[in-house]
């Protein structure tokens, strides 16, 4: 038990005092506006804006226009100035610094090195530019007085056909920050099956996996990044509250859902409690697979299915999506028992932070101090560390949040 304190004016310096543990951000959806503006000038890419409020502020805009297209065209930008080792050692020493005034102790980051193959990289100088960038801000965060790790998850993209060289890249990093893999880019059309020399691969060498499912596609996705995968975690697996269905006559509580935890301040039970679990549901839920969720980033993309459709038949592609925070089925997957992570995605695009999600999970859902704790805890269990690290980890957190956080630190 965490011995209670006075709550402090849940401010944004008290939300980004929490401890956290971030597993799923990816580095080309992390920059600063200022970092793409100088190493596009560097290498004369021209840019929608070359002044820092404006790009951030374009940057939002696309990823928020609806359009697919404008949402990938951000990428082009960030990607395009991430060829280098200085540029990649940049933006990883960059990414450690922002994610610990976020109030990240521990993150996975991913990112694809084979689109960042540029005139002097191959994979592994990639890998190892990022890995030197990472560890170069750990110890600088170690210098200003923040203990930090990050280490790295490897993407392959599902629309190429390089996966296995990738699986085989990480697999030969491990000793250097790599500790995971990940499948990325458009899902609809590109099933994790078509991967399964590189998902072997990573199997045969013990690397762990986690496969973005789940998100762009359906509950077939997800049973893909699972088994022909063998994937440790899912990442978004938003779509996996598509596998509910309510129970007769609702408002009973049924027999999948009657001793789940409660969440104490919600009164009455809510009407989410007679949700019955499908085949698929049941099997993350109770081999507590850990979800990435994604809000923010979730509603951009309308990956969500909105909290009020769930449970209800609907032809297939007209569901209706979530568009706002208290939409996202997160809380309801929570309270049925998942493994839920939260996670920013792209905090640059998405406009958002570890500490910024804290927020509207406390703002929308009515998370408290306990409630962050026991999500950063399950998040640490669900890190990609030896047990003895994440044993180390958990009790960092515990620590962390049984000191009294200092607001605006
Ligand atoms: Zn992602």
């Amino acid at each position: 038990m965490v011995t209670p304190w006075p709550e402090p004016a849940h401010d944004e310096g008290w939300f980004a005092s929490l401890p956290k543990v971030c597993l799923h951000d990816h580095l080309d959806g992390a920059l600063r506006p200022t970092t793409v503006i100088e190493l596009a000038a560097e290498i004369g890419h021209e840019l929608p804006s070359h002044e820092p409020a404006g790009l951030e502020q374009w940057f939002a805009e696309a990823a928020d226009s609806g359009s697919l297209a404008r949402y990938l065209e951000t990428f082009e930008h960030t990607v395009a100035v991430m060829q280098s080792v200085s540029a990649l050692e940049r933006v990883a020493r960059e990414y450690v610094l922002d994610s610990a005034t976020d109030g990240v102790i521990h993150g996975e980051v991913r990112w694809a090195p084979e689109q960042h193959l540029g005139s002097d990289l191959n994979l592994d100088t990639a890998i190892q530019a990022v890995d030197r960038g990472l560890r170069a801000g750990e110890a600088e965060a170690a210098d200003r007085g923040r203990r930090i790790s990050i280490r790295q998850i490897i993407c392959a993209m599902r629309q190429n056909d390089r996966s296995l060289q990738v699986a085989e890249a990480a697999v030969r990093n491990r000793d250097r920050g790599v500790v995971g893999f990940d499948l990325a880019g458009p899902e609809a059309g590109f099933p994790a099956s078509e991967h399964r020399a590189a998902l072997e691969h990573c199997a045969q060498n013990f690397l762990p996996v986690t496969v973005h499912a789940g998100e762009a596609d359906g509950l077939a996705s997800m049973q893909q990044a699972l088994f022909d995968g063998r994937a440790l975690r899912i990442g978004h697996g938003v779509r996996i509250a598509e596998d509910l269905s309510p129970r007769e006559p609702r408002g009973t509580l049924g027999e999948n859902v009657s001793r789940l935890p409660r969440r104490r301040d919600l009164s009455p039970p809510p009407a989410t409690a007679v949700y019955a679990l499908g085949p698929l549901a049941s099997w993350v839920r109770d081999r507590r697979i850990p979800l990435e969720l994604c809000p923010c980033s979730n509603l951009q993309t309308d990956a969500a299915p909105s909290l009020d459709a769930i449970g209800r038949d609907y032809p297939a592609g007209e569901r209706p999506r979530a568009k706002k925070y208290s939409d996202h089925p997160f809380e309801l997957l929570r309270e049925l028992g998942f493994a839920v992570t939260v996670n920013p995605d792209n905090r640059l695009m998405s406009r958002t932070s570890m500490t910024h999600e804290f927020m509207e999970l406390a703002g929308v859902f009515g998370y408290d101090r306990e409630d962050f704790l026991a999500l950063t805890v399950t998040a640490a269990e669900a890190t990609f560390l030896s047990a003895g690290d994440r044993d180390d980890l958990i009790e960092r957190v515990m620590a962390g949040y049984s000191d009294a956080p200092v607001v605006g630190s």
